[in-house]
């Protein structure tokens, strides 16, 4: 793969560098966190250095900077989504909010008794449980549309959606088995059926998306999950939904007049943004944004695609490791059962060579349980890894074979 130079990419990455118990750094635990590299970290440093103020509230100088740069990262957002134009782009603290204000702002509005909201037994509890909350609020029904070899049961999903349907809400790639469920497919029969439908993009974004082309109403993800700060996430809305949003918190920047007795609120997005945000964060997402972009998405796209092949190649060679999802392409993660031995036992082995990758149920435990175990092991590369790193991880596997047996 000529175009790609891992290595030189990983240099953006000063953390990479680092020595766990005497050993490289081998990090594979991506689509729990991924990592930040300089530019968005000397961004975040620079903004605080020489244009910090409040956002949205004063006319100085500094206040007038600030504000620019919080809204120039959102026309980044906006540019990096496909998406129209930057009123549809919220700023949250990431996916979970995101997906609450949808919950809080628009389907609590729309809900009705027996009526029902669709999700995925692929789901990560935040795009679970919340609609689990509401629909017990709401005496609504929830209805779980279980994994079929290795995707969505498409026959029970059609099944399924009708008129009572309000609202779908499912992800596009699993952070378990990372599978890319058929969305474009979901978004066609949710729209037909009448209902809205809202993609949890959090394991997608990085891989770039179109929203415009998906034509969901909602998208949600996580600033974490793109080599930006923690704590900022966006939630996109559909053009012909924005003025149906309603305030879900109150306070400073969200509002247009307020009286004793009542409050007229902003116009989108702003009526959203609720008190100060954080705008270093927020400002630093647009950087990682930018910085992703300019390396090439469909460039990214690739490498991880071949990473990925591998590592499941490598990982279904090795005896006793059986791959969750198998035969379904899958995006940046690869999880497995080993025989034998329990995932926190490997993950804790593999950490003292330096490797991080996740043990557990990764909070989606209904597809956990459906291959039924309580725990997988997760491999999750991104664009800075390599196919050596990969070769390490297989070795280091065998060991702990060698050492259990
Ligand atoms: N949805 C998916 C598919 C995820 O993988 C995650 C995080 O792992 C989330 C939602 C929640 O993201 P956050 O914790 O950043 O809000």
């Amino acid at each position: 793969m000529e175009m790609f130079d891992a290595a030189k990419i990983s240099l953006d990455f000063p953390i990479l560098s680092t020595m766990v118990y005497g050993k490289p750094l081998i990090y594979f635990d991506n689509a729990a966190t991924t990592q930040i590299p300089q530019i968005v970290m000397d961004t975040v440093t620079n903004h605080y250095k020489t244009q910090n103020a409040n956002v949205h509230r004063g006319i100085h100088y500094l206040s007038k900077k600030s504000t620019m740069c919080m809204e120039h990262a959102r026309v980044l957002m906006q540019k990096f989504v496909h998406a129209e134009s930057p009123e549809q782009i919220v700023f949250t603290s990431g996916t979970t909010e995101s997906v609450h204000m949808i919950a809080q702002s628009y389907v609590r509005y729309l809900l009705e008794e027996d009526d029902q909201i669709i999700v995925s037994e692929f789901e990560h509890h935040s795009n679970l449980v919340v609609w689990q909350q509401l629909c017990m609020e709401k005496r609504a029904k929830l209805i779980v549309i279980p994994e079929k070899n290795g995707t969505l049961d498409m026959d029970c999903f059609i099944s399924s959606i009708s008129k009572k349907t309000k609202f779908v809400s499912m992800t596009m790639v699993s952070n378990v088995t990372g599978v890319q469920l058929p969305v474009k497919l979901i978004v066609q029969y949710a729209h037909e059926a009448g209902a809205a439908i809202c993609i949890d993009g959090a394991q997608s974004v990085r891989h770039g998306v179109d929203v415009c082309r998906l034509g969901c109403d909602f998208f949600c993800f996580s600033g974490h999950k793109m080599m930006g700060p923690a704590g900022t996430g966006v939630l996109y809305i559909a053009r012909k939904l924005l003025d149906t949003m309603r305030p879900v918190r109150f306070g400073g920047g969200m509002v247009e007049t307020v009286y004793s007795d009542r409050t007229t609120f902003a116009p989108m997005p702003y009526r959203l943004e609720a008190g100060t945000p954080n705008y270093p964060g927020i400002i630093g997402l647009g950087a990682a944004a930018e910085y992703l972009m300019n390396l090439g998405m469909e460039e990214i796209s690739e490498y991880e695609k071949a990473l990925t092949v591998e590592l499941e190649h490598m990982l279904n060679s090795v005896e006793g490791v059986t791959v969750l999802g198998k035969g379904q392409e899958k995006y940046s993660v690869v999880s497995v059962v080993m025989k034998g031995i329990h995932p926190y036992d490997a993950a804790s082995f593999l950490d003292k060579y330096g490797i991080a990758v996740r043990s557990g149920s990764h909070c989606a435990q209904l597809i956990v349980r459906k291959y039924g175990v309580d725990s997988v092991l997760r491999f999750s590369p991104a664009f800075y890894n390599n196919f050596h790193e990969i070769n390490t991880i297989q070795e280091k596997l065998q060991e702990i074979i060698g050492f259990f047996q």
